[in-house]
């Protein structure tokens, strides 16, 4: 089975909610499809190769935004909730093998 791991921090410089990180998961989420946008060229604008490559960074960043605002609700479960995310994790897995997307 194929692994991308990735560390994000926990931001020490916020308190953050259930709510406040599940309403910015929202708003980067559509960060994110707004920048998929710019490169299908919804604008209507003809984008060159060079911009496309800063499209493509642009994606980047903003799913990655996607990615630290859902670690950051993760600490929030850990923390306030009482959620382990390591057993959630397995769970997760298991999940994706009885649904067949992993073998
Ligand atoms: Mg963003």
């Amino acid at each position: 089975m194929e692994h991308k791991v990735i560390a994000l921090p926990k931001l020490n410089n916020l308190s953050p909610t259930m709510e406040s990180t599940a309403l910015k998961l929202m708003e980067e989420a559509g960060e994110l499809a707004q920048a998929i946008g710019k490169f299908r060229g919804l604008s209507g604008e003809k984008t060159t190769l060079i911009e496309e490559e800063e499209v493509m960074r642009m994606i980047t960043r903003e799913l990655l935004d996607v990615a630290q605002t859902a670690v950051s609700m993760m600490y929030v479960l850990e923390e306030y909730y009482h959620i382990d995310i390591g057993i959630m994790l397995e769970e997760h897995i298991q999940k994706l093998m009885d649904k067949g997307y992993l073998k």
